[in-house]
């Protein structure tokens, strides 16, 4: 099995859905160690990027990735709008013009997506962001498809990773974004970013299984 055109849409609108079903969890997150928009923002993003491929369908992946993260860079305010959207661009490129994606090239994607997240934000893993549900759910994605896993096992194991990673930034202290600003205080409470990520990873294995 592959990754077409069409599963990566019904992958997005599927996070479309349970973004917006957990719009208040993702906000009531930011409000404990940020500025209680996230869920909210994610949700504005998401209903965009509906909207936009919906209208204008894309061809390829390559496609869909730029049109994604030009939606989300232009809709979403706030850290999130770029990064995530810096992350669909990357996908974007990184698919160049493939009709569709196998295993490898659907990690290779996602990977150049993580690495657009890093290079814009500076994050690293332990910083309590987004990156902390990413880079785990890449390196177990890219260890499956060594060990000969199909493209659906990969993603479930990527869904696992990005959820224990998610998990993981509860005792973190922030070094990043506005819960930085928190210091100590940031302890004890989940990432926001870190648990949209997992949603994203999550509704990709649901989709491609
Ligand atoms: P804002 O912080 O501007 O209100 P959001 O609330 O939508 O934006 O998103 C906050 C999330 O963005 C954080 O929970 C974190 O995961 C992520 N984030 C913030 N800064 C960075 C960064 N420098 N690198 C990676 N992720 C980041
Ligand atoms: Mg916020």
């Amino acid at each position: 099995m592959t990754a077409t055109v069409q599963t990566l849409t019904n992958w997005l609108l599927s996070f479309r859905d349970v973004v917006e079903e957990n719009k208040q969890w993702l906000t009531e997150l930011d409000s404990a160690i940020g500025d209680a928009d996230h869920g909210i923002n994610m949700a504005r993003g998401m209903s965009a990027v509906a909207d936009k491929l919906t209208a204008t369908a894309p061809a390829t992946p390559g496609e869909l990735g730029k049109a994604v993260g030009m939606t989300l860079v232009t809709t979403v305010g706030g850290a999130s709008g770029p990064l995530y959207g810096t992350f669909f661009l990357r996908f974007g490129v990184a698919a160049g013009t493939a009709e569709e994606l196998d295993a490898p090239g659907l990690g290779a994607a996602l990977r150049a997506g993580l690495d657009g997240v890093v290079a814009r934000g500076k994050g690293e893993i332990g910083d309590k962001t987004m990156v902390d549900a990413m880079a785990p759910a890449l390196d177990a994605y890219d260890a499956a498809v060594a060990s000969g896993s199909s493209i659906a096992e990969a993603a479930s194991a990527a869904a696992a990773a990005a959820a224990a990673g998610r998990d993981s930034t509860v005792p973190l202290v922030a070094r990043k974004g506005r819960a930085s600003y928190l210091g100590e205080r940031s302890a004890d409470h989940m990432d926001p970013g870190s648990a949209s990520t997992a949603f994203l990873f999550a509704t990709l294995a649901e989709t491609l299984r």
